[in-house]
């Protein structure tokens, strides 16, 4: 048999048999045949053919998955727009790790989209004070892209428990470390326009603030502060209960001393803003001070002092019963004679020129006498026993 014959016999077999199905073979050669390429059986899904966007609504139609056949005229329905993208929270404190909050799609006619119809990516959700945000990208039945912002904020730091310690011209203000906290911003407060104004920031835990005026009264308000990666701060709160109330010293009383018998008398000129004085004496040996009086008057009369030299200090006391300063530049001498009187008894000898107040002052026989005799007959006091 000729080889030619059977091909041609194989190949005319195959005509016939494509005649007897119909359309359902094609022949996609370079044989001369051009029938389009036709499906043995229609695999009918809905597909969109043109997807809704945030601006405009799409629709979607019945194809066959293979070829490109519609199932029919009415097999078109509309995919309604995107409107909005909300987040299950929209604002968090930082703990160091990333936050993915819940997005939730609604078409125009407020109906959720289904979560396969977009992918959620989000951008910074770990760091505190960026630009943060989830970015929503649709396909399927949806195209186009959505963000939606959120905020990771730093937790507010703690108030800073502040004390105030004073002098007569400044008040330094301490605090304990706040936890996380980078700085400390210091404010004067006005009690009058109930006004803060910040006056310094620093790192450090306390504060001085200088050139005020004498037994006056300050407040002041400190807060911690972070500064976040985008150069906001945030800052612990203001509340007036929490103002620091400072109540300067009045300046230290420059005292005059003066004696008369065993009396002293101390006079000293008003202080600015003294509510009362204390008289201090001054034990140089020790270098303690004893309080001696409290008076409200601009002298003080201190009767039966020992004799001898001593030193006093008045300190005058400002709104909050604090005294100004323990100073030793301040203080103010005054010495105490003995006193003679012409009666008092002095032991004197026969042949001495001295006259003496202790009897046994020497080896001579003393007989006794008066102050005033001996020094009629122009005795002169012993070196030993009389000062
Ligand atoms: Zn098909
Ligand atoms: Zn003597």
């Amino acid at each position: 048999m000729n080889m030619k014959k059977v091909m041609s016999g194989v190949l005319a077999l195959l005509l016939a048999c494509s005649m007897l199905l119909g359309n359902v073979y094609a022949f996609a050669d370079d044989s001369g045949w051009d029938t389009p390429p036709v499906c043995l059986e229609h695999n009918f899904v809905r597909m969109p053919v043109k997807p809704a966007t945030t601006k405009e609504d799409g629709y979607s139609e019945i194809h066959c998955k293979n070829c490109d056949a519609v199932l029919d005229d009415g097999s078109r329905q509309v995919i309604p727009s995107i409107k909005s993208v909300t987040l299950s929270c929209t604002q968090y404190t930082y703990d160091g790790k990333a936050k993915t909050p819940k997005v939730t799609v609604k078409d125009r006619t407020g109906k959720v989209i289904a979560a396969e119809n977009y992918t959620v990516s989000y951008v910074n959700n770990k760091a505190a004070g960026k630009n943060t945000y989830a970015k929503i990208v649709f396909k399927g039945n949806y195209s186009g892209e959505m963000t939606a912002k959120f905020s990771i904020l730093l937790a507010k730091p703690a108030k800073p428990k502040v004390s105030a310690k004073t002098s007569a011209s400044a008040v330094k203000l301490s605090w304990k470390k706040v936890t996380g906290a980078q700085y400390y911003r210091i404010y004067s407060y006005n009690t009058s326009t109930k006004q803060y104004k910040g006056i310094a920031n620093t790192k450090n835990l306390s504060y001085t603030v200088k050139k005020l005026k004498a037994g006056t009264t300050y407040y002041y308000l400190v807060r911690s502060f972070y500064v976040m990666s985008n150069n906001e701060k945030s800052y612990s709160p203001y509340t007036v209960k929490d103002n620091v109330k400072a109540v300067t010293l009045c300046a230290a009383p420059r005292v005059k001393a003066s004696v008369s018998g065993k009396t002293v008398t101390l006079k000293w000129a008003k202080c600015a803003n003294a509510k009362f004085y204390k008289v201090f004496q001054y034990n140089a040996k020790t270098k303690k001070y004893t309080a001696l009086k409290r008076t409200t008057a601009l002298s003080a009369k201190l009767s039966a002092q020992a004799v001898g030299t001593h030193y006093y200090l008045v300190r005058a006391y400002n709104s909050a019963s604090t005294g100004s300063a323990y100073s030793t530049k301040n203080l103010a001498k005054a010495v105490v004679k003995a006193t003679t009187t012409a009666s008092k008894t002095v032991y004197i000898t026969r042949t001495g020129k001295r006259y003496h107040y202790d009897s046994k002052c020497g080896n001579g026989t003393y007989y006794k006498s008066t102050l005033a005799q001996a020094k009629k007959a122009g005795l002169t006091p012993c070196q030993k026993c009389v000062h």
